[in-house]
């Protein structure tokens, strides 16, 4: 009886160190990356066909041709998806913009290029290119 326990023991504690392995979230580790943020061959499809229903810059300034008549080159995210893949394919999140206007944007969201944050739409730095 005592023979069989002993050799009993050491097959429990090899199994129980192969568990770890199993671990259901390891397959998320190697999905970070650049893929990770979205902009994919999906994502350029995607935008090119948005940008083809929406030829005018859709931002405050432009009013979508009501107030300033610009060509949209590139869809922004309304709210930063930061890595957020629901507000990244979210179209209602979306918006086409004239490339001058989005650098705009993103400048005053980021606090760059010496302008508070914020001041975003309140006043009309376009003209001047
Ligand atoms: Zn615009």
């Amino acid at each position: 009886m005592r023979a069989k326990l002993l050799t009993l023991k050491p097959r429990v504690q090899t199994q129980g160190n192969r568990l770890p392995t199993l671990n259901p979230d390891s397959w998320r580790q190697g999905k970070q990356g650049s893929t990770q943020r979205g902009y994919t061959y999906r994502w350029q499809q995607a935008s090119a066909r948005f940008l083809r229903d929406h030829p005018l810059c859709q931002c405050p300034d432009c009013g979508e041709g009501r107030t300033r008549l610009r060509a949209s080159t590139v869809v922004d995210h309304c709210i930063p998806h930061r890595g957020d893949m629901v507000k990244f394919w979210d179209k209602s999140n979306w918006q086409a913009m004239a490339k001058d206007c989005h650098d705009a944007k993103t400048a005053l969201e980021d606090g760059g290029f010496g302008n508070p944050l914020g001041g975003y739409g309140k006043s009309s730095t376009g003209s001047k290119t």
